[in-house]
């Protein structure tokens, strides 16, 4: 048994208690939490750490497999200079893949992470998944433009998610990439086989401005490298509306889902999405929003909206680490007012709903085997992240 005690404890299932504590069994199980009124007393029996004590993160959006592109596609190039990038990869040597998966493993646990959505196109990561002491539900990603590849696409994305769930006991589903690269048809065949499972899905949205330009106006850049690269097999008609609308009614209504991105979502794509689907949440990515198109979604309009937010790094590919408290750094330094409970709870609890995970993750209650980070370096007085603050993972 351990008695955990800090300066404040946020538990996300009642407001934040100062000097309380937090008991756990050998199996790192909590069997109570302990509201001492602020005042500790029986201190030789408690280990008492300065800072504040949250559940392990969510990282609710990685791509794994791709650790091996750390800092190979350069900041700022836009999402057509990144698609750029990943069309022209050299190939990577296969043990310098599974290397750099397991070494980000170890580094998303030494940074408080616990659980993970983490997006497959391949089965590189998957002995991993199944050894790792971190939660993953994998996203088994397809697409194809051409509607003519459609079955072929499906029947891969199929063979990989019962090799995810039959071979290696993993937590997975099969979910579209993005709008712009997933056809009519492929949307549809992935819409039964989730009507039907009942699967958590994902999907990239309006990750850049020029991805809804595609779908309003049949222009601009994101048009141009999709021409390049589809060379003749490229035919598109504009569709008049945002990307969002464009797809939302091709996902069914009431599996839980993750927008990924939402970098240029508005007022009226929210309203659109949150009407229709019953279990939405909002997945921000934020450094990999800056890395690549050096712009942020408008966190406030989410919240002024009583979205659910849960928090991502992405991959490696675009981003500098995997590291849910540099996320919500970003967060807290680009938008006002919002409280670091409120974060916590993005990162944690609401997560956790997300990957149907919350019976043992996502926040101090007694049964669940959430993890215990603590927060240091914290501005204890105005409960706010400082640049400086940092993860100590104590369970
Ligand atoms: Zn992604």
């Amino acid at each position: 048994m351990r008695k955990i005690a800090a300066n404040y404890i946020i538990t996300l299932t009642g407001k934040p208690l100062k000097n309380g504590i937090l008991v756990l069994n050998d199996d790192n199980v909590i069997t109570e939490i302990i509201d001492t009124g602020g005042q500790l007393r029986d201190a030789e029996k408690i280990e008492f750490y300065n800072g504040i004590l949250v559940p392990g993160f969510v990282n609710c959006h990685c791509h794994l497999e791709l650790s091996f592109m750390k800092e190979r596609i350069p900041a700022g190039a836009g999402i057509d200079g990144f698609i750029d990038g990943m069309v022209h990869l050299r190939k990577e040597d296969e043990n310098v893949i599974l290397h750099e998966i397991h070494k980000y493993d170890r580094i998303m646990a030494s940074n408080g992470i616990v659980a993970v959505g983490d997006i497959s196109n391949n089965s590189s990561s998957f002995e991993l998944k199944k050894k790792s002491s971190l939660f993953y539900h994998t996203f088994c990603e397809v697409f194809h433009p051409d509607e003519k590849h459609a079955d072929d696409e499906f029947i891969k994305g199929l063979a990989l998610y019962q090799k995810a769930k039959k071979e290696y006991n993993l937590s997975a589903s099969i979910v579209p990439h993005a709008p712009h690269t997933v056809s009519d048809k492929l949307f549809s065949l992935i819409k039964k086989h989730a009507a039907q499972t009942g699967d958590i899905l994902c999907i990239h949205n309006q990750e850049s401005a020029t991805e809804n330009e595609y779908f309003l106006s049949g222009t601009g850049k994101l048009y141009n490298k999709l021409k390049e690269i589809r060379k003749d097999s490229f035919a598109w008609e504009k569709k008049n509306v945002s990307s969002l609308k464009y797809v939302y009614e091709k996902l069914p209504p009431v599996n839980n889902i993750l927008f990924v991105h939402n970098t240029f979502s508005s007022q009226n794509d929210i309203e659109t999405a949150s009407s229709y689907f019953k279990n939405l949440f909002w997945c921000l990515c934020p450094n990999s929003n800056l890395y690549i198109e050096n712009a942020l979604p408008d966190v406030h309009l989410l919240r002024k909206n009583k979205q659910k937010i849960v928090v991502g790094t992405d991959s490696l590919a675009s981003n500098t680490r995997l590291n849910i408290l540099e996320e919500l750094k970003t967060i807290s330094a680009n938008f006002d007012n919002i409280s670091l409970e409120e974060m916590i709870s993005w990162a944690c609890l609401n997560g956790a709903e997300a990957l149907n995970i919350e019976d043992i993750y996502g926040s101090f209650y007694s049964g669940k085997k959430p993890g215990v980070v603590l927060l240091e370096k914290v501005n204890i007085q105005n409960f706010k992240l400082t640049q400086e603050s940092k993860v100590k993972v104590i369970v």
